[in-house]
């Protein structure tokens, strides 16, 4: 059945809209877009003030109503963290993946905001992060969408889809 993407709370519906149309150019397989799930409070850490990405990816997969789905994308509008690194713009287990939109918008840096740069990162974060589900590790290929980003400037440099090698590991 393909990739169903999940909003998680509150999120921005145009990411939702066009995160449909490239997840589908991308992978090559049907996207639906689900039922906005509630805002995920079962994952927040008070001393933190964020939420822990495992604990969401944990429950999208339990979520019997997805079990047709061959993967689910989560997105969150809360910073995330897992508890090796202070923050984490995504996170894929096996089957699921989340990805936080918080710390790709230009005003989280206190620089005015560009809704296009802002809707970009969100595909190339979606398209990495699905990515690995599908086994893919990191790419040498730094316009590659699973080339490893350490910040923002490698996030911009990539393009929101896999390279040619990367694609025909997805596709085999
Ligand atoms: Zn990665
Ligand atoms: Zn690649």
């Amino acid at each position: 059945m393909g990739i169903v993407v999940l909003a998680i709370g509150k999120t921005d519906e145009e990411v939702m809209a066009s995160l449909k149309e490239s997840l589908n150019h991308a992978f090559n397989r049907p996207v639906s877009i689900g039922k906005e799930l509630p805002e995920p409070d079962y994952a927040f850490n008070n001393k933190r003030n964020q939420y822990l990405a495992t604990t969401i990816l944990n429950r999208l997969v339990k979520g019997r109503e997805y079990s047709n789905y061959e993967r689910i994308l989560g997105v969150v509008d809360h910073d995330l963290f897992v508890p090796e690194l202070n923050f984490v713009f995504g996170l894929a287990g096996e089957r699921a993946a989340v990805i936080a939109l918080p710390r790709l918008r230009q005003s989280f840096y206190g620089l005015p905001e560009e809704n296009t740069t802002f809707q970009r990162r969100v595909l190339i974060e979606a398209v990495h992060e699905l990515g690995h589900t599908y086994g893919l590790g990191h790419c040498r290929n730094p316009r590659c969408v699973m080339f490893f980003s350490n910040s923002l400037s490698d996030t911009d440099r990539k393009e929101p889809d896999l390279c040619e090698s990367c694609k025909e590991r997805v596709f085999i």
